[in-house]
Parts: C-alpha cells; sequence; structure tokens
C-alpha cells in the first residue's frame, strides 16, 4: 500500500511522510522496510526506542547516555549501564 508522501507541520517540527503502510502483526509486530533501515542505519538487533506523543508513536535509534553526566561519547558498558571514558577517567583519579 502506498500513499501520497506529504509533509505535515507539527510544532515547527517537520514529520515526513515515508508513504509507507505497514499493518501490524498478531504480535504487534510492524517491520521496517530495508530501504529506511539502510537510509537510518538500523541493523539487526539494534535498540529502538519508543516514544508517544499524543496519537503518534515515535521511534528513536536507543543512544544511551552517560549515567553521570549525559554525555554519549565513548561510552563504557559496565553492569548495564553506560559511562563515558571521560568519568571513568574521573572515578578512576578518586580511588
Ligand atoms: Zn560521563
Amino acid at each position: 500500500m502506498e500513499g501520497k508522501t506529504s509533509v505535515k507541520q507539527r510544532g515547527g517540527k517537520k514529520m515526513k511522510s515515508t508513504g509507507i503502510v505497514r499493518k501490524v502483526d498478531e504480535l504487534g509486530r510492524i517491520v521496517l522496510p530495508i530501504e529506511m533501515r539502510r537510509t537510518l542505519d538500523i541493523a539487526e538487533k539494534d535498540a529502538l526506542e519508543i516514544y508517544v506523543e499524543g496519537d503518534n508513536v515515535i521511534l528513536r535509534k536507543y543512544q544511551a547516555a552517560c549515567v553521570f553526566c549525559d554525555s554519549v561519547r565513548e561510552l563504557i558498558n559496565y553492569k548495564g549501564r553506560s559511562i563515558c571514558a571521560d568519568c571513568v577517567g574521573k572515578l578512576q583519579n578518586k580511588v
């Protein structure tokens, strides 16, 4: 099913319609088209964070941030939490 490509103005942010319509299966799954995954660099097993805004469901590539400073640079995963290299360095200096 291909709809018309349209751009909706929403709170200053442009939401671009891809013209793609997908049906949800019995388990609530939908398939992201391969072209979209390639464009957005989404690989198998990548995590997507699900946002809800009114009636909209928004998927965003999940990007963990440092638990201490919210940085997303050079993250190290420790026991399921992300810590940036900067904070690790600061912690090491205190020990
Ligand atoms: Zn940090």
